[in-house]
Formats: structure tokens, C-alpha cells, sequence
């Protein structure tokens, strides 16, 4: 992109409430069949809009067509038994019914594309597209049929690189993949993590990217974050085999967490999305606090990578919240915008 700090937001937005409840994860429908079809559409006419009036580069569909960003994606696969629920530990942090890999999983048909299509034709604005990455969607099964958490991750970067190749072909500019669980099992993200990742972009012409985050505003995460300490280096442990590797764009949790900025010297020569709106808390922040967070990061991001995000999804808080935090995101840039070319 030719304009400098381009703004993006990290994924979901937060859906209108005759479509989904809102303020909540794993939301069930309010829609039906035809009518269910065209809420989402609708909603993520809306979604775009919000991005557009808040002046925001690279847009998305504010994930309105999902209930969640591992779930519905595994859900259109073969090889899941969605009746069949074993309670697992999501990312060694919280108890969750998931769904059991009973067979050889495989694509069908095409998850996303038909929307990502959608998208294509409501806008000439470049448009990001986020799939969940192999690990993040392992994380989120119990596995009674191959019993190999890497063995798993390889099927699914086969899969996920069929979708992404569709999407591409379909118009979308930017593919994410979003890779909270990179935070956590250090030891499989340099074993395996980062590999399949590259399986799943591998051929992709359109610039590829990861989300690694330390995830939503809620509750367990929040709990979590506690337990972390004063510095949260995580990202010491994924960086230096992510700065090898072919992923173009490192999205990144930033404003309001203990990460210590220099981190990001270690992805030097990466285009880093910089997390600037806090998403576990609905404060609104300054443009000022958004610029703050921009500056810190641009002494360890050369300024034609640096993209300013949000920290994560916005898919929990209100859409009141959310619009705001768009709003400010655009606005903390143009300020450093402004400041760079004085
Ligand atoms: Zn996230």
C-alpha cells in the first residue's frame, strides 16, 4: 500500500442484535434458512460500513457470517462429529465441550468463499480475510482419530491452503491466520507450528499474515493474563522462526499489554500490524494513546511496515464500543501520519 500506517482491524466485529445476542461468543442464530443468509449479508454490509465511516484502509467482513473464528470454519469439514463432545483444556486455559476428529478430515466444498466474494463486491478498498491457523483449530478438537496433535495440524494446513487459494482467486488481498495458540505451546511452534502455517499459504500470490494475540476480553483470558507477570515475552519464542519464514504481515497484541515493545526487533524487516485498541476493555482510547502506542512501536518497525490494528477480535464488545475504537484507531494514526511528514 502506498499510504503510510494503513489501519486494519485484527478480525470480528460485533454483530447486530436481530442477527446473533450480542456482547457474546458462540452466539446462537436469531435467523433462519433464506432469511438467516440474507441477515448475514446484510450485516456485513453493515460491518463494512462501520469500517468505512471510520475512515479504516484495509477492510474486512467483521466475521459476521461466523459464530466463531475456529468453530465454523471446522464445522463445514468431514472427519468432525459435532454430537460427539469431549471436554478439553482450550490453550491450557479453560474447560470447553469441543467437537471430536472421528475420521480423515477434508474440505467438501468452499467455507468462506462465496462471502469473501461478497466482500469483493461491495468494495474497491484492499480487503483481509481471516481463516483460523493449524494449531489455533487442533487447540479446539478432541482428537480420537489420529492421535497426533502435528499429524492433525499437517491435515489441516492442506485444508486451509485449498480455502486461501480459493480466496485469493476470489479478490482477497490479504489472508490472516489467526494463531492465538503460537502464545502458548512454544516447543510446537518451532517443532511444527510455523511449518504448517507455510504449507497453509504455500502458492498464494496475495500477501499472507498471522494473528497471534493473547486473545479476547473475556473472562479466562482476562484471568489469565494475571498469572503472566510483569513482562509478557511470548513472542520471544515464535519470533526468530517467524522472521524466517515466508508470512508477510505479523499481527500483534501491543496497547495496554506487558509486551515489551523491543520485542518487535526480532521481526525486523516484517510488515508488523501493531495492536493499538485495547479489546478487553470497553474504554475508548485516545487518539493520542493510539498514536503513544504507534510511536513506542516504530522504533523497532520501519514506518512503511508498520499497520495499525487492534489488539484482537471486537466480535464481544458493543457495537457503540467497537465503532469508537475504529474511530480513534484512525485517528491515532493520521496523527503519526501527520508527525512523519513534518
Ligand atoms: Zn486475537
Amino acid at each position: 500500500m502506498k499510504k503510510l500506517f494503513p489501519t486494519s482491524s485484527a478480525g470480528s466485529l460485533p454483530k447486530p442484535s436481530w442477527l446473533a445476542e450480542p456482547e457474546k461468543l458462540w452466539s446462537p442464530w436469531k435467523l433462519q434458512d433464506d432469511q438467516l443468509v440474507e441477515g448475514k449479508q446484510d450485516a456485513l454490509r453493515l460491518a463494512l460500513q462501520e469500517q468505512q465511516q471510520a475512515g479504516i484502509d484495509i477492510v474486512s467482513d467483521g466475521e459476521q457470517t461466523r459464530q466463531h473464528f475456529v468453530t465454523t470454519f471446522i464445522e463445514h469439514l468431514n472427519g468432525v462429529d459435532f454430537e460427539k463432545r469431549e471436554t478439553v483444556r482450550i490453550r491450557d486455559r479453560y474447560d470447553a465441550s469441543v467437537p471430536t476428529v472421528v475420521g480423515a478430515v477434508s474440505r467438501q466444498k468452499p467455507v468462506f468463499v462465496d462471502d469473501a466474494r461478497f466482500l469483493r463486491q461491495q468494495t474497491t478498498q484492499p480487503i483481509k480475510w481471516a481463516l483460523p491457523g493449524p494449531m489455533t483449530m487442533i487447540d479446539t478438537l478432541y482428537d480420537g482419530h489420529y492421535k497426533s496433535r502435528e499429524k492433525l495440524a499437517w491435515e489441516f494446513a492442506k485444508i486451509l491452503n485449498q480455502e486461501a487459494r480459493e480466496l485469493e482467486a476470489a479478490g482477497v488481498d490479504i489472508i490472516q491466520f489467526d494463531e492465538p495458540a503460537f502464545n502458548v505451546f512454544f516447543d510446537e511452534v518451532n517443532d511444527w507450528g510455523v511449518a504448517t502455517l507455510e504449507k497453509a499459504i504455500e502458492g498464494l500470490k496475495c500477501e499472507t499474515a498471522v494473528h497471534i494475540c493473547y486473545g479476547y476480553g473475556i473472562k479466562a483470558n482476562t484471568d489469565w493474563k494475571k498469572t503472566l507477570g510483569s513482562e509478557w515475552r511470548q513472542y520471544e519464542e515464535a519470533f526468530p522462526k517467524l522472521q524466517k519464514s515466508n508470512i508477510d504481515l505479523i499481527s500483534l497484541e501491543c496497547h495496554n499489554s506487558r509486551v515489551p515493545m523491543d520485542l518487535l526487533e526480532l521481526i525486523r524487516g516484517k510488515k508488523v500490524m501493531v495492536g493499538a485498541i485495547d479489546v478487553a476493555t470497553n474504554t475508548i482510547e485516545t487518539p493520542e494513546e493510539v498514536a503513544n502506542t504507534l510511536r513506542k512501536a516504530l522504533q523497532f518497525v520501519d514506518a512503511d511496515k508498520l499497520y495499525p490494528c487492534t489488539n484482537c477480535g471486537m466480535a464481544p464488545l458493543s457495537r457503540q464500543v467497537a465503532r469508537g475504537k475504529l474511530n480513534a484507531l484512525s485517528a491515532g494514526a493520521e496523527i503519526v501520519r501527520e508527525e512523519l511528514s513534518l
